[in-house]
């Protein structure tokens, strides 16, 4: 497979990325995964927009338009036959002698790759375990940095304990996952941490919370505690590779039934109706 490199499609052996490089110096740089379905480019313009407002609020200029953005996304993933899988692209500052303040001179240095990926089909039926953690991550959440610390090391507590991801918590309010966004449904109404920048605004959150006016799921986009999270009837987290995924345990404790909740399976449903797939039983 051929990579993304400044524009053009490069051997990953040819690629050639500076000592000096801000992205590996600073982790200063942001990025973007894109699912791709049947050859398609699902929500792509959402990603591709959140790419570029997260470039914006770190004050990095894409040198190129977002139609071209797009097609090379296209291009992309056409080119390296990718059929069902994913694109990721990030963009960093660029290369210049190490020092806090941004160069003047540096050119941005765009990477990418595609890759094939499965649907995790069985985890979305049997549904996953997860566990909290604190969120000691940085304030600005709502940009897709490249600075991944504080979500890397809670990812690797949650995976060597035996869970499938981390509920991240700022004392006792529930933000989001290391890598997906998380919901609770009480009562039928359907809880969220707001879009603010403690979390980034999933774009399969965007997707879940337009399925949620469809099926006529009230949705209160409202933070909730680590208690009420235990309390809920359903719970469940969502990413672009994970989709619409259940939680049926938080810690070692049972939700609800500790078994993939009506509402949430409902939502698999109406998600794999936009996607154009199901899960094949
Ligand atoms: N929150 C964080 C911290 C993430 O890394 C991700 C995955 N990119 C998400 C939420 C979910 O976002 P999306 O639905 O756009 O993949």
């Amino acid at each position: 497979d051929l990579i993304l490199h400044n524009g053009e499609f490069i051997r990953e052996e040819d690629l050639v990325i500076s000592k000096e490089d801000r992205g590996y110096q600073f982790g200063d740089g942001i990025y973007e995964v894109i699912r791709v379905y049947d050859g398609n480019l699902f929500t792509a313009k959402e990603h591709i927009d959140r790419f570029y407002e997260s470039a914006d609020k770190i004050k990095i200029v894409i040198p190129h338009t977002k139609d071209v953005f797009h097609k090379m996304m296209y291009d992309f993933v056409e080119m390296n036959n990718i059929n069902n899988g994913q694109v990721y692209v990030q963009i960093t500052r660029g290369a210049a002698e190490r020092q806090h303040q941004f160069p003047t001179q540096a050119e941005p240095v765009i990477t990418g790759n595609t890759k094939s990926v499965e649907r995790p089909v069985a985890s979305m039926k049997s549904g996953v375990k997860a566990k909290f953690i604190e969120d000691i991550r940085w304030l600005r959440c709502d940009i897709k940095s490249l600075n991944l610390l504080g979500n890397v090391l809670a990812k690797q507590e949650a995976t060597e304990e035996g869970f499938f991801e981390a509920i991240l918590h700022r004392g006792e309010t529930v933000t989001e996952g290391c890598s997906s966004n998380m919901y609770g449904i009480k009562n039928g109404t359907l809880y969220t941490h707001p879009a603010n920048n403690l979390i980034l605004n999933g774009i399969t959150r965007r997707v879940i919370l337009e399925l949620c006016k469809e099926l006529d799921i009230p949705v209160e986009e409202t933070a909730f505690t680590k208690t009420q999270a235990l309390e809920m009837d359903e719970f469940f987290m969502s990413s672009t590779t994970t989709e619409v995924m259940p939680v049926i345990e938080i810690g070692s404790q049972k939700i609800g039934q500790g078994v993939p909740g009506e509402l949430t399976r409902k939502l698999q449903s109406a998600f794999e109706a936009r996607i154009g797939v199901g899960v094949k039983s």
